[in-house]
Order: structure tokens, then C-alpha cells, then sequence
């Protein structure tokens, strides 16, 4: 059977992965879209998020696109509408309302699924099978993109809330905090601000045990999403932002990478239960590399 659902927010992450994803699915059925002024093909769609709560009872999850500063309030009513709600990442503007939200859905007995996408990549799971009983000595990140050719003229991720680097950067953290068997936590980190920006350009983080990490959002050419983890027993490479997998050398055959598929299954699953998924490790880790954040000035930026 298929399940109506709703999306909220129809902007690139949605047209790029979601309406794709639900529309190859025989479990879904984009019965909705809210937006301010865009609409997919032969869906309903309504610009006002209220209307389609107490218009479209038959719907009851609704997949909230936005970007994380406006998303809370477009939960917050879709809970006390009883509705199951899943969250892109990061999965709020703050890790207080994301708690708020989760007790909202605990009270109305409903799902939360705060999603973290690049864990769904392919070689995740055997990245955090293989490490699981190993001892890992150190573990080194490089998360370099192009912020012109990912986020095109999106202002709101260097204004407050929308993370800056941290916004890629936290799909790295979404894997490491899977994959590592043993949990760390931010020692220091450098921040470089635009000069003109809110938020920052590029990160460099330091761990407890030997972990590090580069963020960079100035990344032309070639782009690069590795982790590298050096345990006794040998090294494991994921790269290509978690789809590749090389353990001591040798290329790991992993299946085909299907996260926004994957995701949505996992959601099928979740609200059939009841039950919430709220991790939100990877974003305490960006909270406290800001608390704890050294501020340096770079030149200014422009889309
Ligand atoms: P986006 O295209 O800039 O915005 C998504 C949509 O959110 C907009 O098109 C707009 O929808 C709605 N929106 C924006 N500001 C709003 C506001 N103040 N009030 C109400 N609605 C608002 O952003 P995006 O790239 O899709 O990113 C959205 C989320 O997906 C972010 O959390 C991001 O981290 C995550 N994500 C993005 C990517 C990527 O490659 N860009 C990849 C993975 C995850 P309408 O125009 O329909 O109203």
C-alpha cells in the first residue's frame, strides 16, 4: 500500500532528491507539496501549510525541506496535527527547539525522524561494521566544496542559523559520529569568516584522540568528501562523501547509493512504529566548535 505524504519547501534539495525519490517509490505518494510560489507536476499544492493540514487529513507525514531556521514552526503544527515528520538536515536552527520538537511528537505519539542523508551512503555501514572492533589511532576528515556550484545564490546559509561551511560539513560529522566505535568530542577549532558573511567559509576542527578535520566551502575543480580512519589493524578510506570504500587498500565492492531512497524507508518503517529517530550528535559537535571557536577574518564573498 501507498503512503500519501507531503513536502514542504520545494527548493533544490527537494526538486534535486526528494520528489525523485517518492516518485521511483511504489511505498509513497507525493500527495502534496507547500510552497510560497513553486509547484511539481500533477501534484496538489498549496502555499499556505494550515490549509493543507486541515484540508488533506489523509496525509499523515509530511517531509519538511526547508532550510533549518524557518523549519521549526512548519513541525511544531504538523505535530499538534498529529501528522509523522521528518526533518532534512541539519535538523534545526537550535538543539533545544529539536528536543522541544521531540517531545512534541512523544506527547502526540507520532514519529520524528531527524535525517542524517550521508549516512545512508553506501559504505557507511561497512565502514562502522569493519571499525566496530578495532582501535582506531587517529581519524582525519577533508570536506571541500564549491558553496557556488552546491548552494547558488542561497544567502541563507552565511546568515545566523544557516551554519556556514557546517551545512556540508555536518554530513562528515553524520558519518563519523556512525562510524567511529567510540565517541569524541571537540578539543578546538579555527573559524574563517568572510568579512561580509555571518557565518563561516571554512572550519578547522581538532578532537579528542587524535581526530581532525577541514571544512572548506572555496573548493573549485575537484571536489572532496573523505574520511580517513588509521586503526591498528590497518587504514579505511571512505570517500566521495561516504559511496567509496578502500579498507587497507583494497576497493570494498558496496551497492549502489540510494540515501534519499534509503531514507525514506527508514521513515516507512518508523512511523509503521511509532517511534522517533533523533540523533544529535552530529550537531552538538557544530555547536561546540562555535562555543569553543577561534575567529579569523577572510576576504569577503559573493554568489
Ligand atoms: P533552498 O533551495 O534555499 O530552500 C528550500 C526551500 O525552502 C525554498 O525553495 C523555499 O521553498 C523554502 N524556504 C526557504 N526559506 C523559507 C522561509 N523563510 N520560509 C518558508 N519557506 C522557506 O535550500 P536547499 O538547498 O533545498 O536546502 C534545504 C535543506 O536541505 C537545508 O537544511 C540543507 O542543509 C538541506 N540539504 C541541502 C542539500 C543541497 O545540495 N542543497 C543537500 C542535502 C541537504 P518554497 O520556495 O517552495 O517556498
Amino acid at each position: 500500500m501507498s503512503t500519501p505524504i507531503c513536502l514542504v519547501g520545494i527548493g533544490k534539495i527537494a526538486k534535486d532528491q526528494h520528489v525523485p525519490a517518492l516518485q521511483a517509490s511504489a511505498d509513497w505518494t507525493l500527495a502534496a507539496t507547500v510552497s510560497r510560489a513553486r509547484t511539481v507536476d500533477g501534484v496538489p499544492s498549496y502555499t499556505d501549510f494550515d490549509a493543507m493540514l486541515a484540508e488533506r487529513p489523509e496525509i499523515k507525514v509530511i517531509s519538511l525541506c526547508l532550510p533549518p531556521v524557518p523549519r521549526f514552526e512548519y513541525a511544531r503544527k504538523a505535530l499538534a496535527a498529529g501528522r509523522h515528520v521528518m526533518l532534512e538536515k541539519p535538523p534545526g536552527a537550535t538543539l533545544a527547539e529539536v528536543q522541544t520538537l521531540e517531545r512534541l511528537a512523544e506527547e502526540a505519539g507520532v514519529t520524528l525522524f531527524a535525517t542524517w542523508h550521508s549516512r545512508m551512503a553506501c559504505g557507511v555501514e561497512d565502514a562502522r561494521s569493519w571499525l566496530s572492533k578495532k582501535t582506531v589511532t587517529s581519524a582525519h576528515i577533508t570536506w571541500k566544496e564549491d558553496v557556488r556550484r552546491w548552494h547558488p545564490g542561497q544567502d541563507w546559509v552565511f546568515e545566523p542559523g544557516g551554519m556556514g561551511v557546517f551545512d556540508p560539513g555536518i554530513n562528515a560529522l553524520s558519518i563519523l559520529t556512525e562510524i567511529l566505535p567510540d565517541p569524541v568530542f571537540i578539543r578546538s577549532a579555527k573559524l574563517m569568516f568572510p568579512a561580509n558573511r555571518q557565518t563561516p567559509i571554512a572550519a578547522n576542527l581538532t578532537f579528542s584522540d587524535n581526530v581532525t578535520a577541514e571544512f572548506d566551502w572555496r573548493q573549485e575543480g575537484p571536489q572532496t568528501w573523505q574520511i580517513k580512519v588509521t586503526t591498528e589493524e590497518g587504514e579505511i578510506i571512505l570517500d566521495d562523501g561516504g559511496s567509496t570504500l578502500t579498507i587497507a587498500g583494497e576497493a570494498i565492492e558496496v551497492g549502489p547509493n540510494r540515501e534519499y531512497p534509503a531514507l525514506y524507508d527508514r521513515m516507512a518503517s518508523l512511523a509503521a512504529s511509532q517511534t522517533s529517530d533523533v540523533d544529535l550528535s552530529p550537531m552538538i559537535h557544530v555547536s561546540d566548535a562555535f562555543t569553543l571557536g577561534h575567529r579569523t577574518t577572510v576576504e569577503a564573498f559573493e554568489f
